[in-house]
């Protein structure tokens, strides 16, 4: 029963005034994982979002959570999901243990559950100071962290969230990015995020989101291996061009080789790999060889924001 994951979303489309924001997306995510969903504004990720957490029907397609219809069990479901909406809807003339113990209780807990739980989620996320406190005077980052609280007080086997770090100062995101990865090893995550480096830091899976389809999916080092197919080795190395043409176009692996002068004896080597494999060991060893003097070698490897530039022009470009 536990090898079920947690979510299977299949050909799921959702068109707004006939209007497509989801185009017949499917993915699965395990137990216990923490998937990001990456994209520019208007990708599609808050809908799709909408459609997990149950707040919104899809126009076709099917999702299910831990085994079950989302819209047919829906009250089910939605039990076992916790949510934070992208502006989170926090009441402001409500205290922050008051508003925890309103929203536990609207969840289906008993008030003694919610009691304890309020207090288990108040000491988790670090509200004990501001408990009595208006949610309307807190600071962003604490907002944002009763949110969390909300998402969590009925104890959800799946956590949903929308841009959770959208306006909070750099303090309070990696305080932030630490209680998701916390939230990591006992709750599947599911979150979406238009700023790369929190998909690369938070999520053991990126989904990439570009005009409602998925254009990209893999961990963050597989996407960047993936990119790296085509990236180059650089080497400065003090030898005669012509040899340094022959020694690395002698090499199985090497697809094509660059060699511009540098100052004195040095040359920029660029070296294409065949297949994505790196080179740098082989470049050594060629130099080493011939006693060639090197100093600098690396190999240009592509960050997931560079992937992402990648994958949303081809697409553009495909259209
Ligand atoms: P953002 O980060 O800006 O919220 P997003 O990736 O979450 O972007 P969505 O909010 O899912 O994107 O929006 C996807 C598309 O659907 C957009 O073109 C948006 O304008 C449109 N859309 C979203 N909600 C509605 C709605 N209620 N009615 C009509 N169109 C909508």
């Amino acid at each position: 029963m536990n090898d079920q994951p947690m979510i299977e979303v299949e050909d799921l489309t959702k068109r707004y005034a006939g209007r497509a924001a989801v185009s017949g997306i499917s993915f699965i995510v395990g137990r216990g994982e923490i998937v990001g969903l990456l994209g520019p504004n208007g990708a599609g990720k808050s809908t799709t979002l909408r459609i997990l957490a149950g707040f919104l029907t899809a126009s076709s397609g099917s999702v299910r959570i831990a085994g079950m219809d989302a819209q047919r069990d829906a009250d089910e479901v939605r039990r076992r999901i916790g949510y934070m909406p992208e502006n989170n809807p926090l009441y402001p003339e409500m205290r922050v243990r008051e508003y925890l113990k309103f929203r536990a209780r609207l969840k289906g807990l008993s008030r003694g559950q919610s009691r304890e739980r309020v207090s288990v989620v108040t000491e988790q996320f670090g509200l004990g100071e501001v408990s009595r406190k208006l949610i309307g005077h807190l600071s962003k980052g604490f907002r944002q962290r009763v949110g969390l609280a909300d998402a969590l007080v009925h104890e959800p086997e799946l956590i949903i969230l929308d841009e959770p770090t959208i306006g909070l100062d750099p303090t309070q995101i990696r305080t932030a990015r630490q209680l998701i990865k916390d939230l990591g090893r006992k709750h599947t995550v599911v979150l979406s995020t238009h700023i790369l480096p929190e998909a690369e830091m938070t999520c053991q899976r990126v989904l990439i989101l570009h005009e409602g389809r998925i254009v990209a999916e893999g961990a963050p080092a597989e996407l960047q291996q993936l990119m790296n197919r085509g990236g180059q080795i650089l080497a400065e190395i003090a030898a005669p061009g012509a040899a340094l043409r022959a020694a690395f176009e002698a090499l199985v692996e090497v697809e094509t080789v660059a060699v511009t002068p540098l100052d004195g004896d040095f040359h920029r080597c660029a070296l294409t790999p065949a297949n994505g494999a790196d080179l740098r060991s082989q470049v050594f060893a060629v130099v080493k060889e011939r006693g060639w003097e090197l100093r600098e070698l690396t190999r240009d490897r592509f960050s997931l924001e560079d992937i992402f530039m990648r994958v949303t022009r081809h697409e553009e470009e495909e259209v």
